[in-house]
């Protein structure tokens, strides 16, 4: 009998079980559209959703940084829902600026959260071979001494490598004792499907543990990278759409873009289209863009809701296949894909004998 490579689980935190495979929404800090949030004017991303991530880099911008840090990340957000705190290394990187580990580790526990990922030191492809390497080592040495010092807190050990093989070598570089790991260094090559999906497989191939990846921006991957037993992903796509005032399609789930020469947009059932519409969507100010990125995110949670259950019916591949049917073609290109990595391996555990 075939085995999926795929399953459903569940992850425990000190606030709730998270249900797996799931989205976790980035909470992003701009515009003002967190503390319309933070205020209750409108349903926040993180009751909508399971849980939510935050960086620790916007956390130590944010005007209420002392706060996070004194009464917990739970208590600053009102929820009762858990939370993550990535390190914010991508941030840094992008800034040239960088956190020592062990505070990154005395943050976390100070904010609360449930689930917090090491510090790292992205890749980039553009970067030369000492350079990535040296930085692959930082991160590897970061994360062991964040275990080595963490006392409850949920941690993930961060994982990066351009190469399977680089994914492996990492792997067996970090000490045992990680709740989780969290596959970075994936955003700046996002659309290319061959390499993500080799830097997963290999990834998922290294522990039974929950394996989350970063900065997923679209369907296509989230279907394959599901197929492939990722079992959390974040994203912030549902915002940024927002931001260009672009709707996704509730069935095509595609970006439908240019609302302003729009008459009507395709019919919703989630929370936000029984109340509001393009007109709403419309509005040039940060509440259009709040209910606008509560429809996208609604989108995105439902997906993830499917998935589950045609998992549970044992039918996730004809769902995936169905759906490339309708709608946004790269989700065909990005399954096949994840279908024959999938069987490659197979076919390399089957000759070794192992
Ligand atoms: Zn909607």
């Amino acid at each position: 009998m075939h085995e999926p490579p795929y399953s459903l689980g569940k992850i425990r935190t000190p606030h709730g079980t998270i249900r797996t495979p799931a989205l976790i929404p980035v909470i992003a800090t701009s515009y003002g559209i967190w503390d319309k949030w933070i205020n209750g004017e409108f349903t926040a991303p993180w009751e909508l959703a399971q849980s939510a991530i935050l960086s620790l880099y916007h956390v130590l911008q944010y005007g209420r940084k002392d706060e996070v840090l004194q009464k917990g990340i739970h208590d600053v957000l009102h929820t009762k829902n858990p939370i993550w705190m990535d390190s914010g290394g991508f941030q840094y990187m992008k800034k040239g600026a960088e956190l020592e580990p062990l505070d990154v580790l005395h943050y976390q526990e100070l904010s609360g959260c449930d689930i917090g990922v090491t510090f790292d030191y992205p890749i980039t492809p553009s970067l030369d071979n000492d350079e990535k390497l040296g930085r692959l080592k930082r991160s590897v040495e970061a994360a062991n001494l964040m275990l080595s010092h963490n006392k409850e807190m949920k941690l993930y050990g961060a994982i990066h490598g351009s190469t399977p093989n680089e994914i492996e070598e990492y792997s067996t570089n970090l000490d045992s004792g990680f709740d989780g790991y969290a596959v970075g260094s994936l955003v700046p090559r996002k659309s290319q499907y061959v390499h993500l999906i080799d830097i997963i497989h290999a990834s998922r191939n290294t522990t039974n543990s929950p394996l989350h990846a970063f900065g997923i921006t679209g369907f296509p991957a989230l279907y394959a990278l599901s197929y492939l037993g990722v079992d959390t992903f974040d994203s912030w796509t549902y915002v940024v759409a927002a931001a260009y005032k672009e709707y996704i399609h509730p069935e095509k789930l595609t970006r439908v873009k240019n609302l302003k020469t729009l008459s009507s947009l395709p019919e919703c059932n989630c929370s936000i289209c029984q109340e509001y519409g393009l007109m709403d969507f419309l509005q040039p100010t940060s509440e259009g863009e709040i209910l606008l990125a509560l429809h996208n995110l609604n989108i995105f949670l439902q997906e993830m809701k499917n998935i589950r259950e045609a998992m549970e019916e044992n039918e996730l591949e004809s769902y995936i296949v169905q759906k490339g049917k309708v709608g946004n073609r790269n989700i065909n290109i990005a399954f096949k894909l994840a279908q024959k990595k999938e069987k490659e391996g197979k076919e390399i555990i089957h000759h070794t004998g192992t």
